[in-house]
């Protein structure tokens, strides 16, 4: 095996270790979440510092290590520039690869949500609504991740569910029908608006979700169902989900 190797990858979070260094967590196509040292990373003339700043796509060039490997090169492919012109799209960003961070597996490829990711950056660069990229990530993250929620039948039963509003149950994984629902706990009724706003999501792809327009209420309904599942898959509430909260709560924001 090659003691150098290439890869591209987007920068999720850094930390600083010791006085100069700092260890970063990418997520990468072929090799998952990768985690790695950029030696002097901190210093002011640093090389690499500028290049591996949280959410930047870059090309980096690494050295196998004993534990963790070596950053040896970096350059930047995307910067997502207007994200961190604006504090409300860059909590956004940060979300997404909190959200990434946890869900990606070291050394285990999973292409689809690379690919999420990335096109979550560029449509949050783009303008697409944040709140509607963020959703539409909430959804299809947990789909490349292997917990796709049952939309479409009744988890329980497995009924064809009839149009109209439903319970979501976050430990069961999906939708209920009206006599499996009164049995189960942690249940929240979701508008048959919302459920069509779900179906959309599982059957197109961002050109299509680009375009979508959804009243507040529905959006917002739509972020507590998937917050309520994310934290439920994860076991653990996303602690950037909590500060885009607080940002809101504040009015310190430009746009929802
Ligand atoms: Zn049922």
């Amino acid at each position: 095996m090659s003691r150098l190797y290439k890869t591209e990858g987007v920068v999720l979070k850094h930390s600083y270790m010791g006085e100069a260094d700092a260890v970063l967590s990418i997520y990468t196509p072929a090799l998952g979440k990768l985690r790695a040292v950029a030696r002097g990373a901190k210093r002011s003339k640093s090389r690499l510092g500028g290049h591996l700043e949280p959410l930047n796509h870059c090309s980096i060039m690494l050295a196998r290590g004993r534990s963790l490997d070596i950053i040896s090169g970096c350059d930047t492919l995307e910067t997502f520039m207007p994200l961190r012109a604006n504090l409300w799209l860059m909590s956004c960003g940060l979300y997404v690869a909190e959200l990434t961070d946890r869900l990606g597996v070291e050394g285990t490829e999973n292409r689809s949500l690379f690919q999420l990711l990335l096109n979550t950056l560029r449509s949050l660069s783009d303008g697409v609504h944040p709140g509607i990229a963020l959703r539409y990530f909430d959804f299809r993250s947990m789909a490349c991740s292997g917990y796709l929620p049952e939309i479409w039948r009744c988890v329980a039963c497995g009924c064809a569910l009839e149009m109209g509003s439903h319970q979501f149950s976050a430990p069961a994984g999906g939708l209920l029908c009206p006599d499996c629902a009164p049995a189960l706990s942690s249940l929240q009724m979701i508008s048959v608006n919302a459920i069509k706003v779900l179906r959309f999501f599982s059957r197109n792809d961002f050109s299509a979700i680009a375009r979508l327009k959804l009243k507040p209420d529905v959006m917002r309904e739509i972020e507590v169902v998937m917050q309520n599942y994310v934290t439920y898959v994860l076991d653990q509430e996303v602690n950037s989900a909590k500060w885009l909260n607080k940002l809101r709560g504040s009015g310190m924001w430009l746009t929802s």
